[in-house]
């Protein structure tokens, strides 16, 4: 009898284990047909506030995916399949393409102090023609590098730091600037903080969350905004949901900041809208 239930319970591990396999070889197939085809993937873009002058400084293209099935597939589910099959690279420089062709969009139609923040993973770092497809996109789309920043995670650092220094050299020699996303969480470390050249820094939600109901969780925010400060970077606060929130990080000279208070990603169309009915400072008459 004992023996009969554990058999059985074995039984329904092996087909969920199988089941998983079979969910991820599927997403892997529709996956690859979606980057071939160009099919269900879009951007959305997300504000980012200079909430001290209320005004628009850039913008987060996020990727978006919706399969076969009409269901949109979380990028934290997706971006880590395209990183282990290399997919990414192909993924990741469509998306550099398709952000950099919006912001010249954008450009032209005088928002021309816009910045423009693409993620870019470690894996795209890793190979050998990056920085010059990234060249050759930068120079198609003709917008000004700076006004680029790539949004860095994970910790290549630590197992290839010299590709990854030069890399990074290779990207900042052609104007780009760097961040340091996800600051404080497993991902990136108080060491690569130190170690880095990065110019911006992103304070991960986590540290936001609690500001205004807890002194301590307040405080620690407030001395992780003076640490990136110190080593000269620029401090952006993630995950900003609530007036109070953005006031707090205000008091602690933490200006820049994005979250749904603002405005949550959206498609580039409604993005116009939301441009237009918020921010006409942006705007440059005259070329
Ligand atoms: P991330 O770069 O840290 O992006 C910020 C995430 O926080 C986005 O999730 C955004 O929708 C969410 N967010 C923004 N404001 C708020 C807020 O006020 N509250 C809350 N709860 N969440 C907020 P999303 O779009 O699901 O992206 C998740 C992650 O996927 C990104 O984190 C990034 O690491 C990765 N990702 C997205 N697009 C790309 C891409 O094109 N390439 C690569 N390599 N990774 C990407
Ligand atoms: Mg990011
Ligand atoms: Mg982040």
């Amino acid at each position: 009898q004992a023996r009969q239930s554990s058999g059985s319970a074995f039984c329904e591990f092996s087909v969920m284990m199988s089941e998983d396999v079979q969910t991820r070889v599927s997403m892997l197939h529709s996956l690859r047909a979606a980057i071939d085809f160009k099919r269900g993937l879009t951007l959305h873009y997300q504000p980012l506030m200079n909430a001290s002058s209320g005004e628009v400084v850039g913008v987060e293209a996020l990727l978006r995916w919706r399969n076969d099935f009409g269901e949109m597939v979380p990028p934290q589910r997706f971006i880590p399949l395209a990183e282990r099959t290399g997919m990414i690279n192909e993924l990741g420089l469509w998306v550099l393409e398709q952000a950099l062709d919006r912001l010249s969009a954008w450009h032209r139609q005088g928002y021309r102090q816009l910045g423009m923040a693409v993620n870019v993973s470690p894996v795209q770092l890793r190979a050998d023609d990056f920085v010059i497809k990234v060249r050759q996109i930068i120079e198609f789309c003709d917008v000004p590098p700076a006004l680029i920043s790539f949004d860095l995670t994970e910790s290549i650092g630590l197992e290839e730091p010299v590709l990854l220094a030069s890399r990074l050299m290779a990207l900042r020699e052609l104007g780009i600037r760097l961040t340091l996303d996800d600051f404080g969480t497993g991902h990136s470390s108080l060491r690569q903080l130190m170690g880095l050249c990065t110019d911006m820094v992103k304070i991960d939600p986590g540290y936001i969350e609690e500001i205004v109901e807890s002194a301590d969780a307040r405080a620690l925010a407030a001395s992780i905004v003076d640490l990136a400060k110190k080593r000269s970077s620029c401090v952006i606060a993630e995950g900003v949901e609530t007036a109070e929130q953005a006031q707090a990080l205000v008091d602690m000279g933490c200006v820049l900041m994005q979250g749904f208070h603002f405005g949550r990603p959206m498609a580039a169309d409604q993005f116009e809208h939301w441009l237009r009915a918020n921010k006409a400072s942006l705007l440059v008459s005259n070329p």
